[in-house]
C-alpha cells in the first residue's frame, strides 16, 4: 500500500502559512487547507499527481508530480489532469513556485495550457517560471497564440482578468544545476529517453530531504550517479515480464521500442540496488497487464531489498 499521510498531518507539517486563510475564494473554488498549527518551513513532502503514462486511465492521470517545501510547490511535468488533480490534492491552483518539464513528449506536457491558463484565471498575476528542454520556448508561445481568443475576452470582457497573469517566463536548460533559491537546489540530470535529443531527470535538494523524479528514462548512468542515498527516488517503470510484441502494424518493434526508452522493473531493481534510495516509488507506470505484486516482484528480481510502493495519484511521500 503507499504511504498515504493524511491532509491534516501534512499541512500540520509542512503545508502552508503563506496561503490566503479562506477556504473557498471568490470563483467558488478551494484555494488552501486552513490550519490552526504552525507550517514546517523547510519540510518537504512528494505529492504524487499523476502516475500514468498516454494511455488515459481515469484512475492514473498523467505525469506530475510536486515536492512542496513549506509554503514552496515545485511541479515537475504537466501531464495531463494536473489541475484536477492539484485541486485534489488541496494544492494552489492559482499557480506554483515553478514549474520543471522533464522532456517535450505530449503526455508530460498536455497539461501545460491547462497549468498556464487555468491557474491565470483561478487568480495568478505574476509570470509562471518554467525549466524544460530546448523547445519549450516555442511550444509555450505557440499555446500562447493557440488560446489568444480566450486571452483577448477574459482580459477586455466583463471578466477583468489581469493582463499578464498568464504570462510564462521560460528557462531553456541544460545540464546542472537549474535553479537554486531559498534553500531548495533544482539539478537536471541528462537521460536517455530512446531518439530524443534532450530529456531530462531532476534532482532536489531541500533543507531536509533529497529527491529524485526520473522522466521517462532508460537505465541511464548519470541518473544512477545522482540517486545515490536520495532519501526519495520516483522512477518510472514498465513489467519486463509482459514485454512482447504487439498485434498491430509496427508492434513486432514495441519491444525494442522499450528497451530504448523505458525502464523495465527489473532494471530498476537493478538501479536501485546500487543507488540504495530509501524510499523507491514506481510512477509512469506502463503495465501491460501487470498487478503491483507483479511489479514488486520485477524490483525484487533485479536486486532492490529496500522500501518500495507503487505510487498512486495524490499519495504523499
Ligand atoms: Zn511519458
Ligand atoms: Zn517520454
Amino acid at each position: 500500500m503507499p504511504n498515504r499521510i493524511p491532509i491534516a498531518a501534512l499541512v500540520a507539517g509542512c503545508l502552508v502559512s503563506a496561503w490566503t486563510p479562506t477556504s473557498v475564494d471568490a470563483r467558488n473554488v478551494p484555494t488552501q487547507v486552513a490550519t490552526t498549527r504552525p507550517a514546517l518551513a523547510d519540510s518537504t513532502v512528494v505529492v504524487m499527481l499523476g502516475v500514468g503514462m498516454p494511455r488515459p486511465d481515469p484512475d492514473a492521470s498523467g505525469p506530475a508530480a510536486a515536492v512542496v517545501v513549506g509554503s514552496r510547490v515545485f511541479l515537475f511535468d504537466a501531464g495531463p489532469g494536473v489541475m484536477r488533480r492539484m485541486a485534489a490534492a488541496h494544492l494552489p491552483i492559482n499557480g506554483v513556485t515553478a514549474l520543471f518539464i522533464t522532456h517535450l513528449h505530449s503526455d508530460h506536457t498536455l497539461g501545460l495550457p491547462d497549468l498556464i491558463f487555468t491557474s491565470w484565471v483561478m487568480g495568478r498575476k505574476s509570470a509562471l517560471e518554467a525549466y524544460g528542454p530546448h523547445g519549450l520556448q516555442a511550444m509555450t508561445t505557440h499555446i500562447l497564440e493557440a488560446w489568444k481568443v480566450d486571452e483577448d475576452v477574459r482580459i477586455n470582457g466583463l471578466e477583468h482578468e489581469p493582463a499578464n497573469g498568464y504570462a510564462v517566463n521560460v528557462h531553456e536548460i541544460k545540464p546542472g544545476v537549474v535553479y537554486d533559491s531559498g534553500g531548495v537546489r533544482v539539478t537536471a540530470i541528462p537521460v536517455l529517453h530512446g531518439s530524443l535529443k534532450e530529456a531530462y531527470a531532476y534532482r532536489i535538494d531541500t533543507p531536509t530531504r533529497s529527491v529524485v523524479i526520473s522522466g521517462d528514462t532508460r537505465p541511464s548512468d548519470a541518473l544512477l550517479a545522482a540517486s545515490r542515498g536520495v532519501d526519495v527516488l520516483v522512477h518510472e517503470v514498465y513489467s519486463a515480464a509482459r514485454l512482447a510484441p504487439e498485434k498491430r502494424p509496427g508492434g513486432e518493434e514495441w519491444p525494442h521500442y522499450m528497451h530504448e526508452f523505458h525502464t523495465s522493473d527489473v532494471e530498476l531493481g537493478k538501479i536501485a540496488a546500487q543507488a540504495k534510495p530509501k524510499l523507491l516509488v514506481l510512477t509512469h507506470i506502463i503495465r501491460m497487464g501487470s498487478s503491483d505484486e507483479d511489479l514488486i516482484r520485477g524490483v525484487r528480481a533485479g536486486g532492490f531489498a529496500g522500501k518500495v510502493v507503487v505510487g498512486r495519484d495524490l499519495a504523499r511521500y
